[in-house]
């Protein structure tokens, strides 16, 4: 059964984006009938995961949005891999893997997205080897539904157009079922460093050297740079109830540097200052001194936005630059952050985070395509000025070489996405030329940036 949930878009939207009509589907035998009645339900038919992108990459302006929220099944534990529907949130799917003693392979810090969004969209994560730095390397199967309104599976025995569609962006077809790759429960060693910018040069070719997955949390206007390392700790040398005991001085003493973060998703403005300060007072003590290594699960780590997911949107952005011009560009952005503030008197004043990502191909707009990268995700509680120093930065990132995501970069422009992707943006054109004659599942977002249907 569809449900027809408004005619005016989702209550809680901060972006604009307008769907005439707002379809929440029950069965996944619901979509077929959608997307095949092109007089009834407008173009573009945009498929709706927990609606948590930083873009309007979801945007369906006078079309039909699809919102998969209720397809919420995890459906079959599989020997390495997990069945799901499109709309279970993955913070649904970590806990019940847990309770397995399962995870997978890659755990973001944020659960609110839905499976099905993990399967098509760029969730760049801290890798710890190569082959696998993006959410959507975790997926071995896709079931969904064409422009048509036709069922489709894909899975691995068909690399290529799997490869297409762990980035589509719901721009080949509506997801309604995944299959992800599980691997036993790991316990993973976390170790803190501090450096300088100038410490961080000098010590970066070992720094990238060493195994681990490295999360960096950067601090352009007080020259602090914190080096953050998630080993697999092979040894087991922490039982889980030790792990247990820990935990609570992990939360006082660690995991306020993630908290960086997603402390600044509130948006309320005297909440916001509240929070702010405490994360950003908490973050100054950890930095004083080198944290000590402690372990944990990854899941541990996992945390919920706010429900509204308006009040989440407009706090970071995220660029991919290669991982050997890293410490110089570093440095050129803890300038060009000191000559943007001289200049408009803004400030992005919020500990910013980074990931390094090893090479990943599994997906066609995979920011680390072209060898390893780390990221760079300002931050900002979202003041004026944010979006005009997003405008400056983005032309910053494009001629450093940077690679951009369609729903985590914001303000991006068509040349940001034709530098960046080139042959690959134009061989994502001509199939979907092929596959949607009609344009049904194009929206402006895509068609600015990407160009034609
Ligand atoms: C403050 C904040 C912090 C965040 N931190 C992180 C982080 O640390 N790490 C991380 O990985 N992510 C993080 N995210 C999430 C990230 O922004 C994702 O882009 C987002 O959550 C994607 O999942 P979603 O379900 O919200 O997708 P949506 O925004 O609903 O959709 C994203 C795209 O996928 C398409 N889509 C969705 N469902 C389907 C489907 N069933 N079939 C076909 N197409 C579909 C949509 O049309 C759209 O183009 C953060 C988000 C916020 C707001």
């Amino acid at each position: 059964m569809v449900l027809k949930v408004n005619s005016a878009g989702p209550e809680n939207s901060g972006v604009f984006r307008r769907p005439r009509l707002l379809l929440r589907p029950t069965h996944a035998e619901d979509i077929p009938g959608i997307l095949a009645k092109v007089n009834s339900y407008p173009n573009p038919v945009r498929a709706v995961g927990a609606d948590y992108s930083q873009t309007r990459c979801v945007g369906s302006d006078g079309g039909t949005a699809v919102d998969t929220t209720a397809l919420d099944k995890i459906m079959e534990f599989q020997d390495g891999t997990v069945r799901a529907q499109a709309g279970v949130r993955l913070s649904q799917l970590v806990r019940a893997l847990t309770e397995r003693g399962l995870e997978l392979p890659l755990t973001p810090e944020i659960g609110n997205m839905s499976v099905g969004a993990l399967a098509v969209t760029t969730l760049p994560q801290a890798s710890q080897s190569e082959g696998m730095a993006q959410m959507s390397a975790c997926i071995t199967e896709i079931k969904l539904i064409t422009p048509q309104g036709r069922q489709m599976t894909v899975t691995e025995r068909d690399p290529d157009l799997l490869r297409v569609l762990r980035s589509s962006f719901g721009l080949l077809g509506i997801v309604h079922e995944v299959v992800l790759r599980t691997v036993p429960l790991r316990q993973i060693k976390i170790d803190y460093q501090v450096f300088t910018l100038a410490e961080f040069a000098a010590r970066y070719q070992e720094l990238i050297g060493a195994p681990g997955a490295l999360r960096l949390h950067l601090a352009p206007f007080s020259d602090r740079i914190t080096v953050e390392r998630r080993s697999i700790d092979r040894g087991n040398s922490t039982s889980r109830s030790g792990i247990w005991q820990i935990r609570n001085s992990v939360m006082r003493n660690v995991l306020p540097a993630f908290g960086a973060s997603v402390g600044s998703v509130l948006a309320g403005p005297g909440l916001r200052s509240a929070v702010l300060s405490g994360v950003q007072r908490a973050l100054n003590a950890t930095q004083t001194r080198d944290a000590r290594g402690v372990v944990m699960y990854a899941h541990e780590w996992m945390r919920d936005l706010p429900a509204e997911s308006w009040k989440a949107r407009y706090t970071y952005s995220l660029w991919a630059f290669p991982e050997q011009e890293y410490p110089r560009l570093l440095a050129e952005y803890f300038a060009f952050c000191r000559t943007h503030f001289r200049q408009h008197r803004y400030r992005c004043n919020l500990v910013h985070g980074a990931s390094r990502l090893h090479r990943d191909r599994s997906s066609l707009f995979s920011v680390s395509h072209a060898g390893n990268m780390v990221t760079l995700e300002p931050s900002s509680g979202g003041e004026p000025g944010w979006d005009d120093f997003l405008i400056d930065f983005n032309d910053f990132a494009s001629d450093n070489g940077a690679t951009p995501t369609f729903n985590q970069t914001r303000a991006l422009k068509p040349e940001h996405v034709a530098k960046a992707f080139g042959d690959r943006a134009r061989l994502f054109r001509a199939l979907r030329k092929r596959t949607d004659a009609l344009n049904r599942l194009n929206n402006c977002y895509f068609s600015n940036l990407l160009g034609g249907t």
